[in-house]
């Protein structure tokens, strides 16, 4: 359930949903533990037992690094921080009010999720104002001698922030740099991967835009939340080519009204092709569901409000 992946890094399968390999929570031992995204506050009983099989002690967390506030990254910050009132929970600029504050983030995950929300995530809870640091970007956390370089990475979400770990070269990536499907979680005889969008602030160009910054880091492995580690080269070019399909698709519908059915087959033909082409063509598309609809919702989403800023009279509100 604990795997090191570099140098006093490792990984703590939280078991999202109980679907093994799916999230992955990061824990750096130095000067004390650091979390990178802890996960949803159901799993943090697994992290606490993963940090404890590692040989270290859970009541010496003194760092939480975030991502972003999505539930399955950030959702049990506050679970986990409740007992340790010496810890700190670092994060980019827009995300802090969210941590201290869930409410509304709580809003639109139930939108998305309905009555699945409490059972997929568990409890959200406040983390208290004074344990939370903003981090601008290019700002540095220390974690002994690991320096933890966040960097503004909008695209999935406008409160994204990457995190380079500038002694070993791993990139924490949250959800910038695409979802790596383990064979442990879809039951397939390789990894594949994909971008992964938001339904409410998914922006293509801008993810585009951060990979190519995020490229040019250098890091030796992209750390994937979901799920483990990629060769870089493997995640960038992953991620950059599912966007890029994303964008080609709207292109070719033009001018056309879209519904959310509409973007959503056309992506799932896409994701069968390109499943064929990496030589997946005759696997169960049933692991990525849910992905694949959050998926879609999230480029429609894109397209609507590209739309709506175009002006087109026939996106007026409530369309
Ligand atoms: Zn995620």
């Amino acid at each position: 359930m604990a795997d090191w992946v570099l140098e006093e890094t490792a990984v703590v399968d939280v078991l999202e949903a109980d679907r093994p390999h799916r999230t992955g929570a990061y824990v750096i031992l130095d000067d004390g533990v650091t979390v990178v995204d802890p996960g949803a506050a159901r799993g943090i009983p697994r992290l606490v037992e993963g940090i404890r099989a590692l040989g270290a002690d859970p009541g010496d967390i003194r760092r939480v690094v975030v991502t972003h506030v999505h539930l399955d990254h950030a959702g049990g910050v506050g679970t986990l921080v409740r007992d340790l009132p010496r810890a700190t929970v670092f994060c980019h600029p827009r995300a802090a009010a969210h941590l201290a504050d869930p409410g509304r983030l709580l809003e639109g995950a139930r939108a998305v999720y309905g009555e699945r929300l409490e059972r997929l995530f568990g409890a959200v809870l406040p983390v208290p104002a004074w344990q939370i640091r903003a981090v601008e970007d290019l700002g540095r956390v220390a974690a002994g001698r690991h320096a933890l370089r966040l960097f503004d990475s909008p695209g999935h979400a406008r409160h994204h922030a990457t995190v380079l770990d500038e002694r070993t070269g791993g990139l924490f990536t949250g959800d910038a740099v695409g979802i790596r499907y383990d064979p442990g979680f879809t039951g397939w005889p390789k990894a594949y991967g994909l971008p992964t969008t938001s339904p409410s602030a998914f922006d293509p160009p801008a993810m585009l835009a951060t990979l190519d910054r995020l490229e040019r880091l250098g890091a030796v492995a992209v750390l994937h939340t979901h799920f483990g580690a990629s060769p870089p080269a493997e995640a960038f070019a992953f991620t950059r080519r599912g966007v890029e399909a994303m964008l080609r698709l709207l292109d070719r519908f033009g001018d056309r009204a879209l519904t959310e059915r509409d973007v959503r087959r056309a992506w799932e033909d896409w994701v069968r092709e390109d499943l064929e082409a990496q030589g997946l063509g005759d696997v169960d598309l049933d692991p990525l569901g849910e992905d694949l609809r959050l998926d879609a919702l999230g480029l429609y989403g894109y397209w609507r409000r590209r739309r709506e800023a175009a002006g087109s009279p026939a996106a007026g509100p409530g369309s």
